[in-house]
């Protein structure tokens, strides 16, 4: 059979596997890393489980289509539920607001917490869910690079219908002028930060992601958000597909244009397909020698970054949720310091997951898992070491502040995770979480394609280049390629 290279086993290296080992293509995947995953990947200590990397799950149909495809019942390898509370927010006047998932009892809550009326929220996940309607097929599900995507009836109807997916004001204008209250503001304003993107520059098409949230749900997988990767790769498995490990790919070896394999320190494998699922900015600079670069691309400003402390809790707090968000009291300067100044606000929101809320082997009897993020900018060599202890002191004096507890002294294991170990553990430009961010208007056209126009035989996927990043985007990334391949026989 024909044979595919796929150069990193994260979630859009996995998926790009998958699929095309249902076609009959023989598959290998060479990942630098022990352990597949990338940025979804877990680890323990002193008794707690972490996820290391995401921890909202949406868009679950796109795990749940791969194993369709290969004929399987999804449930026999992963199994998630709904939530009905997607998260929890607290403010410091100590409102707590409840993010329900049922529309009408959010748009209830925001009538009771704010001082928003119920019809406003409606009103506004209405034009969210409008700006989906027209942008999902073509933006998200299609190359916005072959020609064939332009000439269907959905592209032409959804660009005639531009303006209305609201892309000539920033999200943080349309929300001014459709909330009163901070809070509803802040609430809509952090959709944002899904993509890694500023609320204050990225444009107001980027309110479509709470249609993405609110109508299709948010979801936890029973077993954390790493058993998405083991059971993908389970699945790739039974397919046929080899994976290897702690092997570091050096070079994708060319020949006239066309691909011709790829080069480890001690040997090369040839195939005349490769698909890299590294960050395309580390592909061209490292991977491809002698191949012009598409400079405007990857000159593209990159999506933030996260500092995240993983802290065993020796207690257990009833008040917290799996997500919870202790927001900033001045939510634009908290931007303004990320991505103007690319320092972290000394008061920064503050996000806490805690899976032990739904699968209690998670940490011992008593006590809390908690991942504590919060966003920071993409790493261009500040002084990490000094902003990372001044960020712990914030954190934890706001959240002391805000449930009443002495957090320090509660704290019995530690983990940190920042820019820098990003960069270097999944080779992510910067550090940067989802690729490029969406803080300008043509940011959808500015990504790389999921294909080399001059080099045969060379694929891109993942999150750092079309449609985005974030688990959900990244799984269309392999599933816009899989179209380029014809079942091989
Ligand atoms: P990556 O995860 O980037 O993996 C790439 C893989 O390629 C790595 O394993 C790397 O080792 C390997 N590799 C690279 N170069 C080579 C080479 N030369 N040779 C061999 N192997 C190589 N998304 C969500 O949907 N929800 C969230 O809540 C969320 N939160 C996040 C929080 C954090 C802290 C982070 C870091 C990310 C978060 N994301 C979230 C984003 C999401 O994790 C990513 O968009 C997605 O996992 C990216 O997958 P990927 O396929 O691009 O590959």
């Amino acid at each position: 059979n024909e044979h595919v290279i796929v150069v990193g086993a994260g979630i859009a290296g996995i998926a790009s596997a998958i699929r095309l080992a249902i076609k009959g293509y023989e598959v290998d995947v060479y990942e630098a890393n022990s352990v597949p995953g990338g940025k979804l990947t877990e680890f323990t200590n002193s008794g707690f489980r972490f996820d290391a990397g995401p921890s909202l799950f949406t868009m679950p149909q796109y795990v749940d289509e791969l194993f369709r495809l290969a004929n399987k019942d999804p449930q026999d390898y992963f199994r998630y539920k709904k939530l009905d509370v997607v998260c929890q927010y607290f403010f410091e006047d100590s409102t707590i607001l409840t993010a329900w998932s049922d529309p009408d009892k959010l748009a209830k809550e925001f009538e009771l917490k704010t001082a928003d009326t119920k019809q406003s929220i409606i009103r506004f996940l209405k034009k969210s869910s409008k700006i989906y309607t027209i942008t999902h097929h073509v933006f998200l599900e299609k190359s916005l690079h072959k020609l064939s995507t332009y000439f269907t009836w959905s592209t032409i109807k959804s660009f005639l219908r531009f303006p209305d997916i609201d892309p000539f004001r920033t999200m943080n204008k349309a929300n001014e002028s459709d909330f009163q209250d901070s809070k509803t503001r802040r609430f809509f304003n952090r959709y944002a930060t899904y993509n890694g993107s500023n609320p204050y520059s990225a444009p107001a098409t980027l309110n479509i992601i709470p249609h993405l949230e609110q109508h299709f749900g948010a979801y936890f997988p029973e077993n954390g958000m790493y058993s998405i990767t083991s059971s993908l790769v389970r699945l790739a498995e039974e397919l046929g597909v080899h994976f290897h490990y702690n092997a570091k790919v050096e070079e994708i070896l060319l020949e006239d244009k066309k691909v011709k394999g790829i080069q480890m320190k001690d040997k090369s494998v040839y195939a005349p397909h490769v698909i890299s699922n590294m960050d395309v900015w580390f592909t061209y600079n490292q991977l491809l020698k002698g191949v012009k670069k598409p400079d405007k691309i990857l000159k593209q400003e990159r999506s933030s970054s996260a500092l995240i402390f993983y802290w065993g809790i020796n207690k257990t707090f009833p008040l917290l949720d799996l997500h919870n968000i202790f927001f900033s009291e001045d939510y634009e300067k908290e931007f303004s310091a990320i991505w103007k100044h690319k320092t972290i606000y000394n008061d920064p929101t503050v996000y806490i997951n805690i899976t032990s809320k739904y699968c209690p082997t998670d940490a011992p009897i008593g006590t809390e898992n908690w991942f504590v993020m919060i966003n920071v900018p993409a790493n261009i060599g500040q002084d990490w070491d000094v902003l990372i202890a001044e960020a712990r002191n914030h954190i934890i004096e706001k959240l002391s502040r805000i449930l009443k507890a002495d957090i320090g002294s509660l704290i019995v294991s530690e983990n940190v995770m920042d820019p820098r170990i990003i960069e270097s553990n999944t080779f992510s430009y910067q550090g940067s979480i989802y690729g490029t961010s969406s803080n300008g208007k043509f940011a959808a056209f500015l990504r790389h394609p999921n294909f080399s126009s001059t080099i045969d035989g060379l694929y891109f996927v993942g999150g750092s280049v079309h449609p985005g990043g974030g688990i959900p985007l990244a799984l269309l990334s392999a599933k816009i390629i899989d179209e380029s391949f014809s079942t091989c026989k």
